[in-house]
């Protein structure tokens, strides 16, 4: 590309593009979102911990994956300025489940089951937690309550939807929270695993890590859906066209992980 000082090109964003924010995350407070996630992320530990199935500070799979995440974190911040005040928690469940969220508000939990039966390397581990932060970071789970509102508030709620837009209504609220209930088993749209693939691929060449890791997690993410289908692949739907579309993307972020080393 060269040093274009005197072109409009010069000031193009490095790495991936990816569209606008969709207006429809707008119909819901980014707040009740991320403490509706805060609420059920802190159930979910109680849970496994009652079940001896949390894993403590010190173990070893705990404190890698905090470390990548500690290198993650701070690129965040340009997709989702927000992200500069979340609580981040990256913690380690104890299950066979071949599973990894990150929840509004930087809730992170990964299942032993992905970590072991994928056998994922630190890159491999960098790609999901991208890929898992880039959901959080473009609040898709928002945007699917938003798209909820907006059907109900048709249908039903009426001008909740609207006065929505102006202020936390009560109904609108009580949506959230019934729709919250279900962050843990949120479906992601075919449009949001692409964008979460590229945004998490960037996320993680920023960190250090190698961005070809996106491909390799995706070739063993299918070899394992021949066996029993990962609990990851039910709420992340696959395209066909995955990883064709990473592998286009790769001159963006390739430069971006090389500077790191
Ligand atoms: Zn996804």
């Amino acid at each position: 590309m060269g040093l274009s000082l005197f072109t409009g090109e010069a000031w193009a964003r490095e790495g991936v593009e990816v569209g606008k924010e969709s207006a429809f995350a707008k119909l819901v407070p980014a707040a009740e979102v991320e403490n509706s996630a805060m609420q059920q992320y802190q159930q979910m530990l109680q849970q496994a911990a009652s079940k001896n199935a949390l894993g403590p500070d010190g173990h070893p799979q705990v404190v890698r994956l905090r470390a990548i995440a500690n290198k993650i974190i701070p690129h965040s911040y340009d997709w989702n300025p927000r992200a500069r005040q979340w609580k981040w928690e990256i913690n380690l469940i104890g299950s066979n489940q071949i599973n990894a969220f990150c929840m509004p508000g930087g809730k992170i939990a990964f299942f032993t089951g992905i970590l072991n039966q994928l056998s994922l390397t630190d890159d491999e581990v960098a790609m999901v937690m991208g890929h898992e932060i880039a959901h959080a970071l473009r609040e898709h789970a928002r945007e699917r309550m938003g798209k909820s509102a907006a059907t109900q508030g048709l249908s039903r709620l009426g001008g909740a939807v609207v006065s929505g837009l102006f202020g936390i209504d009560p109904r609108l609220t009580d949506m959230v929270a019934r729709e919250g209930a279900n962050l843990l088993t949120l479906k992601f749209s075919r449009e949001d695993e692409t964008e979460a693939d590229l945004v998490g691929m960037e996320l993680g060449a920023r960190a250090g890590y190698d961005p070809r890791a996106g491909v390799t997690l995706w070739q063993k993410m299918s070899a394992a859906n021949k066996n029993a289908p990962p609990q990851w692949l039910s709420t992340h739907p696959s395209g066909t066209t995955r990883i064709q579309e990473m592998e286009a993307n790769m001159p963006k972020v390739l430069p971006l992980y090389e500077r790191t080393r």
